[in-house]
């Protein structure tokens, strides 16, 4: 498939293409004008996925907050040869901090997890270990999860990457001092979720592992102030539940920060 079988492009008031969503490449190195060298799995997905070739305009980001449009200059299969051209600081971050910690689920749907937890906004993605949960993840898979947030940030536009913290006991998570203020469980039962609707603000979310919460982890939450918050009367998925929170919150977007 070519270029531009399948790339969305925005075209200018002058009725010159500008960018393509599609054509954004992540540089793990900090970048400003000037010439820049592509290696690896971004330069092999430039030159054989995309096929572009030289003259042809990309958007590079290093995820610092800034979009960098370049011109490539010299393409190879392990290497492609880009110059930059300017820094825009261009931001589509949600105007609060959004965290989302949640147990693992398994297989491959922890990758549909992380990658619409980033299209949706969130700041930060917290990999849970509680009472019950079975999928707890090593450097390398933290690796892969960081991976996938990258994916998704080239596609949805985002400049800055969704955090990918360790992985963290919850008996020690839900006392931690630097959480926002809003802290809400995901919890059959629980204020509706439609009750949320107040102003956007920073806040935390959780959501248990495939075989719940234990009632002893419970209480403590409950004892620490978290709210639980009720999503339906269906049993939902990890990734469901957790997706479905987060977008929800982030849908207040417009809403000042009370
Ligand atoms: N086997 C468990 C279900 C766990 S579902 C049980 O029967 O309790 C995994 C997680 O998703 C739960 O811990 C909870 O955090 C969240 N969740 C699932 N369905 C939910 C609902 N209807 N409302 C609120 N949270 C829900």
């Amino acid at each position: 498939m070519g270029p531009m079988e399948h790339s969305s492009f925005v075209i200018g008031a002058s009725g010159r293409i500008l960018a393509s969503m599609s054509e954004r490449f992540y540089v793990n190195c900090p970048l400003s004008p000037g010439d820049v060298v592509l290696q690896g799995a971004e330069a092999h997905h430039l030159a054989v996925v995309c096929r572009l070739r030289p003259g042809q305009q990309v958007c590079l980001f290093n995820g610092d907050g800034h979009e960098y449009p370049a011109e490539i200059t010299q393409v190879g299969r392990k290497r492609v040869e880009l110059h930059v051209r300017e820094a825009h600081a261009v931001s589509r971050e949600l105007p609060f901090r959004l965290m989302v910690a949640s147990a693992l689920p398994k297989g491959d749907r922890d990758q549909f997890l992380i990658e619409k937890l980033t299209e949706v906004g969130v700041t930060a993605f917290v990999p849970l270990q509680t009472q019950r949960s079975v999928v707890h993840p090593g450097e390398a898979r933290s690796e892969k999860l960081r991976r996938y947030v990258i994916e998704a940030s080239k596609q949805c536009g985002r400049n800055v990457l969704m955090d990918v913290e360790p992985l963290s006991r919850w008996e020690s998570f839900v006392h931690r001092p630097d959480l926002p203020g809003r802290r809400l469980l995901a919890h059959p039962g629980g204020q509706p979720a439609k009750s949320l609707c107040s102003p956007a603000t920073d806040t935390v979310l959780a959501v248990g592992p495939e075989g719940g919460f234990t009632d002893e982890e419970l209480a403590s939450t409950f004892a620490a102030g978290w709210q639980a918050v009720d999503l339906g009367s269906r049993i939902l998925r990890v990734e469901t539940a957790a997706v479905g929170l987060a977008f929800l919150l982030a849908s207040l977007e417009g809403l000042p920060a009370s």
